[in-house]
């Protein structure tokens, strides 16, 4: 089910000043994929989801879910979070400690009557789904962190919801946990056909798990986009170093045609694939370290090549992490684990023209 969110606005007060938590969002949440809501603490991600649960009042817009308007200021609407059609699967709605995982799974159909023999049923199959067959009778704190998060996506899916909400679900999870539940978790929605709405500030997480991305910076969406063009072709500085390591170096658009720009920088022109800038326009050049090539002082100069120092080299398992003094500026590179350099050493590289992204501040 489609989610569509318009004109949503909500403040708050707090010591005298207004907090705009949610300010003016419009979204089109699409059926049956997996959005996540990204951004830094304090964005309004929570605030969002929790107006689309009903947990939250807005001060003024829309919340439509499939066809059915949930919320409205103008029409003054207002459904009952019972009655959305909701699964979720929040940090605060964790499984409860003193009840096995059949009746954890099963306690939301108890609540509705739901004769006995068809909880059985249901609870069965989610419990297949979720791949915890078995574990009926185990309590519920007698599970792994994974097997838990389970039990709770289990939970959310014996209701049958056309949507399904996930508030930073794994962030008690270990590093190692995380990744391996986050596969499962694609897998389970992917095959579920189901809208999934996820909030989470794992850059990570939400490149690995979302066929959508909405990245909100204070109370609105900055820009939305499926995790490869929110990575490679980012439109704001926000937006690309957010979602991941880069060198931003702030650069005027010098020439255009219809192949590509140049563009000026404190550490030389570089030639640029993109053409949405005209000249004399003030950007940003976002390079990301994975993208500097070396250069071997006997190769002939490709494109952009600039020369300075290696400040630091730092092996971090698969890949050197280094910093290259270029003038007054550092760049961020990442080499192979094979390049033998060391801090002192003069270095060459290059940074091929698709590769230099051109962002607004
Ligand atoms: P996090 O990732 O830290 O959970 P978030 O992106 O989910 O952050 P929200 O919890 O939605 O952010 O909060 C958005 C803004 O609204 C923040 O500045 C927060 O301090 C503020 N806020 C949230 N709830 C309240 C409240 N009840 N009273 C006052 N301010 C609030």
């Amino acid at each position: 089910m489609e989610i569509r969110i318009t004109g949503l606005k909500k403040y708050y007060k707090s010591e005298g000043n207004i907090i705009k938590a949610l300010d003016d969002v419009n979204l089109v949440i699409p059926s049956n994929r997996i959005f996540t809501l990204l951004g830094p603490s304090g964005c309004g991600k929570t605030t969002l989801l929790r107006s689309i649960v009903g947990l939250e009042t807005p001060d003024e817009g829309e919340i439509q879910i499939g066809d059915t308007v949930v919320w409205s200021s103008k029409k003054k609407i207002f459904v009952p979070t019972e009655k959305r059609s909701l699964g979720m699967v929040f940090q605060t709605y964790a499984i409860w400690p003193h009840m096995n995982v059949f009746n954890n799974i099963a306690y939301p159909l108890q609540n509705q009557k739901i004769p006995r023999a068809e909880i059985e049923q249901r609870v069965r199959k989610v419990l297949e789904f979720v791949q915890l067959e078995g574990f009926e009778k185990r309590p519920a704190t007698r599970l792994s962190g994974g097997q838990q998060q389970r039990v709770a996506l289990a939970r959310a899916l014996v209701a049958k919801p056309k949507v399904i909400l996930f508030d930073e679900p794994l962030s008690n999870l270990d590093a190692k946990l995380r990744e391996e539940t986050r596969k499962e978790l694609r897998s389970f929605l992917t095959e579920l056909e189901i809208t999934a709405v996820y909030v989470t500030h794992d850059r990570v997480e939400a490149l690995a798990l979302s066929d959508n991305i909405g990245v909100m910076r204070n109370g609105r969406i900055v820009e939305i986009g499926d995790p490869k063009k929110i990575y490679f072709h980012a439109e704001h500085q926000f937006v690309a170093d957010f979602i991941g390591r880069s060198n931003l170096i702030p650069a005027v658009v010098e020439k255009k045609d219809a192949n590509g720009s140049i563009v000026r920088t404190d550490i030389g022109q570089f030639v640029c694939s993109q053409t949405d800038f005209d000249p004399q326009s003030k950007v940003v050049v976002c390079i990301r370290p994975e993208f500097v090539e070396l250069v071997s002082a006997d190769e002939p100069k490709p494109v952009n090549t600039v020369s300075g120092i290696v400040e630091s080299m730092v092996f971090v398992g698969e890949v050197y992490e280094s910093e290259i003094k270029v003038e007054n500026t550092q760049v961020m590179v990442k080499f192979p684990a094979t390049v033998d350099l060391s801090p002192g050493d003069p270095v060459q590289f290059s940074v091929r023209p698709e590769h230099c992204l051109l962002v607004t501040e």
